[in-house]
C-alpha cells in the first residue's frame, strides 16, 4: 500500500530552518522584532498594501479589522453562507450578527445580487471571502459598497496567489486578512496578517493589537483602551520570511497540482473544479469538484471511494446557517446544495505526478461507475 495522500501539508526547507534557528538562538532582546518587521515589509511588498500587522492567526486579524471598523452590537455584517466558521466568529464575538447570502453556483463566493438585496440600515460592512483561492466579484462588491457607504472587507486567508484585474486578493477592500495557519499556501504554523492602505484605519488596528497602547502613549504599561493580544512571535516571522523568499515557487506548486487535476478530468462532463475568469489569476489553494446533480455522485461516494485508497478527501464547507450556531436559511439553495457533490482534493505544493495521478484515477474510476450505470 502507497503511503497515505494528505490533503495538505506545508513545503518547508533549508531556509526556513535556518531562519527559525536563528530567530531562536539570537532574535532576542534588541533584535526580538527583527524577523517581524522583516516580514511585514515583504507582505507589503507582495501584495502593493501600505500597511500590514503580522497577527497570531487569520481570526484575530479579522477580529482587530472588524473592531477598528467600529463593528458592534446590533450591527450586521453580510457574507456567503459557504465559509469556515473562522470569519463569523469575530463578528459574533463582537456582537454584531452575520448574514449569510447565497453563493454563486461557479465560483462558490457571495453573490453581489444578493449581497444588495440583504442590505439593512444596520448593515456595517460586507464581508468578502475568496474561497479556495476563487476570486469574489470584487468590482460589483466595491461598487455596492460605495453605493450604500458600507465598507467591504477582504478575508483573503485562501487566495494567497490570486488576483483580480491587476490587484492581489486582499489589497482592494478597506482592509484584507490572511492566514498562515499550516494548512495554507504560505505558512508560520499559525499565524495571520492584516492590511490596508486606509492610515486611520491601520492606526486604530495597530493600537487595538497592542493591548490598546497608543504609539504616542509616553507611560509606560498604559492602555488607552481595550484591546487585544494577538501578536505574532519572531520565530513565526522567520519562517514566515523564508517562505516570502520562496513564495513564487509556492504558488506555482499550488497551480502546478491544479493544472494536473484539470487536465487529468478536463474529459469528464459534468464535472467542475476552481474558475479562473478571465483577468484574473487563482492561487488555487484548495482544488475542488463539482459534480453534477444528473451524474449522482455524493459527497460520501467521494469520500467512500477516496479514504480507502488512502487519499484525504476533504469535504466542501458546510453552509455555516446548517451549524447549531445559527439560524438555518435553507433559501441559500447553491450554499446547501454544492457541498452534497463535491469534494476538496490533496493539493500540496510538491506532490509527485504519481500521487496526482492516483488521486485521478479514483475519480475517473468513481465517475465511470457512475455513468455506466442504467
Ligand atoms: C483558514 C481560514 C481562516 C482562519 O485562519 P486562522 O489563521 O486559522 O485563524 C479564516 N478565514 C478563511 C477564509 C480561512 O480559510
Amino acid at each position: 500500500m502507497s503511503a497515505r495522500i494528505h490533503y495538505t501539508k506545508p513545503s518547508i526547507t533549508e531556509l526556513e530552518v535556518e531562519y527559525a534557528t536563528d530567530a531562536a538562538r539570537h532574535g532576542w532582546g534588541e533584535r526580538c522584532y527583527e524577523y517581524l518587521g522583516r516580514f511585514e515589509r515583504q507582505f507589503k511588498a507582495h501584495v502593493a498594501t501600505e500597511f500590514a500587522i503580522a497577527t497570531s492567526s487569520c481570526t484575530g486579524a479579522l477580529h482587530i479589522g472588524m473592531a477598528a471598523l467600529g463593528i458592534g452590537p446590533g450591527d450586521e455584517v453580510i457574507m456567503a453562507d459557504t465559509n469556515w466558521i473562522a470569519s463569523a466568529a469575530p463578528i459574533v464575538h463582537l456582537g454584531a450578527k452575520p448574514v449569510f447570502v447565497d453563493i454563486l453556483p461557479d465560483s462558490w463566493c457571495l453573490d453581489p445580487a444578493r449581497v444588495q438585496a440583504a442590505i439593512t440600515p444596520r448593515t456595517k460592512a460586507i464581508l468578502a471571502v475568496h474561497l479556495y483561492g476563487n476570486l469574489c466579484e470584487m468590482d460589483r462588491l466595491l461598487a455596492i459598497g460605495e453605493q450604500y457607504g458600507i465598507p467591504v472587507i477582504e478575508d483573503a486567508a485562501e487566495a494567497i496567489g490570486s488576483s483580480y484585474h491587476g490587484n492581489r486578493a486582499g489589497s482592494m477592500g478597506i482592509f484584507g486578512t490572511f492566514s498562515f495557519h499550516g494548512t495554507k499556501t504560505v505558512t508560520t504554523g499559525e499565524g495571520g496578517m492584516f492590511v490596508t492602505n486606509n492610515p486611520s484605519l491601520y492606526e486604530a488596528a495597530i493600537t487595538l493589537s497592542n493591548h490598546g497602547r497608543h504609539a504616542s502613549q509616553p507611560k509606560q504599561f498604559w492602555p488607552d483602551l481595550l484591546g487585544f493580544k494577538y501578536k505574532m512571535s519572531n520565530i513565526q516571522a522567520a519562517i514566515g520570511c523564508a517562505q516570502l523568499e520562496r513564495i513564487d515557487e509556492l504558488i506555482e506548486g499550488k497551480r502546478r497540482v491544479f493544472a494536473t487535476y484539470q487536465a487529468g478530468l478536463k474529459d469528464l462532463p459534468g464535472v467542475t473544479l476552481n474558475p479562473e475568469p478571465g483577468g484574473t489569476q487563482n492561487g488555487f489553494w484548495m482544488p475542488t469538484a463539482v459534480f453534477h446533480t444528473q451524474l449522482g455522485i455524493k459527497r460520501k461516494d467521494l469520500q467512500a471511494a477516496l479514504n480507502p485508497e488512502g487519499i484525504d478527501a476533504r469535504v466542501f464547507f458546510h453552509p455555516l446557517s446548517s451549524l447549531p450556531m445559527f439560524d438555518a436559511c435553507p433559501k441559500n439553495t447553491n450554499a446547501y446544495d454544492i457541498p452534497e457533490r463535491a469534494i476538496n482534493l490533496p493539493s500540496y505544493h510538491d506532490m509527485t505526478q504519481a500521487d496526482l495521478d492516483r488521486v485521478i484515477a479514483v475519480v475517473r474510476k468513481l465517475y465511470g461507475a457512475a455513468t455506466r450505470e442504467p
